[in-house]
């Protein structure tokens, strides 16, 4: 327990300086993948038996966007007249007793209501968890030239900025057309952030997605042909191309890390419910002591419910 509570006060970053050589702390930063080494060590306790489970993947056959479709439809079929879905409308005042917050922590740090303002909140908001940005690159081909690579794999992490590379799979429609994603970083974004600059101009602080221009895809070519060892002359220009990026209001990151310092439990439960006085609670994975993924963000709605009178179904 001791040993824990020390790692929940102590950086990666610290310990890595403490018990390994640089050469260990760079080949983990260069393998590694979603790791902030200023980020708390007691991230990296081991807190469950390991899982001898078969290594099988559950899906869903509509594709995972039916499930907040399903959602919103089941939602308004059991508001039906009480509430009606406003779309590209001007905004209207309203006043209403119970609240739900489920925004993204820039969001809330914005959100001007004294409850997210009293200074324990307000020091959970902006210091217990740090937003960690991440970036997509997606290029679209009519053909999947890197399936031609001696070393083709379907997904490859590398000590380049594109840090992951995933094949992202070809269409059935007619013609097929195949996708790449050849960039997935939460590493740095400044090299990516130049980049986006230099091709659209000082962007926006609201801007999250971008068109992908001559230098972006030839800056990525240079990193595929080394990592699919094929020439150049092998790849041929996109047809179309995106980049996705998760820094900019509203999200402020893609997701959150813990910071060392706090117990995860704690500012959980109170970021949960931040006022005693009002019915206004926060449902945002950001604080959730369990992961940053999505499964998570559906637990944090089960601590929401209690204050509405719900139960979880078990
Ligand atoms: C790039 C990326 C990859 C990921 N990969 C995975 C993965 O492979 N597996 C996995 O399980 N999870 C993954 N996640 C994490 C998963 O998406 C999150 O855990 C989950 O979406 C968190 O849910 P949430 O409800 O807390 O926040 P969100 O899903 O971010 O929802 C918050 C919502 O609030 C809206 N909003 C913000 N401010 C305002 C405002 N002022 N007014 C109105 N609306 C507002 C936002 O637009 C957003 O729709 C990934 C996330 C990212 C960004």
């Amino acid at each position: 327990m001791h040993f824990i509570f020390v790692f929940y006060f102590c950086s990666i970053n610290s310990l890595y300086h403490k018990f390994l050589s640089s050469e260990a702390q760079n080949y983990i930063r260069d393998t590694a993948v979603f790791i902030s080494s200023d980020l708390s060590a007691s991230a990296k306790v081991i807190t469950s038996p390991p899982s001898h489970a078969e290594n099988e993947v559950l899906t869903v056959t509509p594709g995972f966007s039916s499930i907040p479709t399903k959602l919103l439809e089941e939602f308004l079929r059991r508001v039906e007249g009480e509430f009606k879905m406003r779309k590209n409308k001007p905004l209207i005042k309203k006043c209403a007793k119970k609240i739900i917050l489920a925004v993204n922590r820039l969001s809330l740090e914005r959100l001007n209501w004294k409850g997210l303002h009293q200074p324990h909140i307000r020091e959970y908001i902006t210091k217990a968890v740090k937003d960690v940005s991440a970036g997509k690159l997606f290029l679209a081909y009519n053909f999947p030239w890197w399936r031609n690579s001696p070393v083709n794999s379907q997904y490859a992490i590398s000590d380049t900025p594109l840090k992951q590379t995933y094949d992202f799979g070809t269409s059935k429609a007619n013609p097929t057309k195949s996708i790449l994603l050849p960039m997935y970083t939460d590493v740095d974004m400044s090299y990516w952030n130049e980049l986006i600059q230099r091709e659209h101009g000082n962007i926006n602080n609201r801007d999250v997605v971008f068109s992908v221009g001559k230098e972006i895809v030839k800056v990525t070519n240079k990193y595929l042909s080394a990592i699919y060892r094929l020439p150049l002359s092998d790849i041929p220009p996109p047809i179309n191309g995106i980049i996705g990026y998760w820094q900019n209001y509203p999200y402020g990151g893609a997701w959150q890390l813990w910071m060392p310092g706090y117990i995860w439990p704690e500012v959980e439960k109170q970021m949960t419910k931040p006022s005693k006085n009002d019915d206004v609670c926060v449902a945002v994975n950001a604080f959730s002591s369990r992961s940053s993924f999505s499964n998570s963000a559906l637990q944090v709605v089960e601590l929401v419910m209690p204050y509405f009178g719900l139960k979880c179904r078990e």
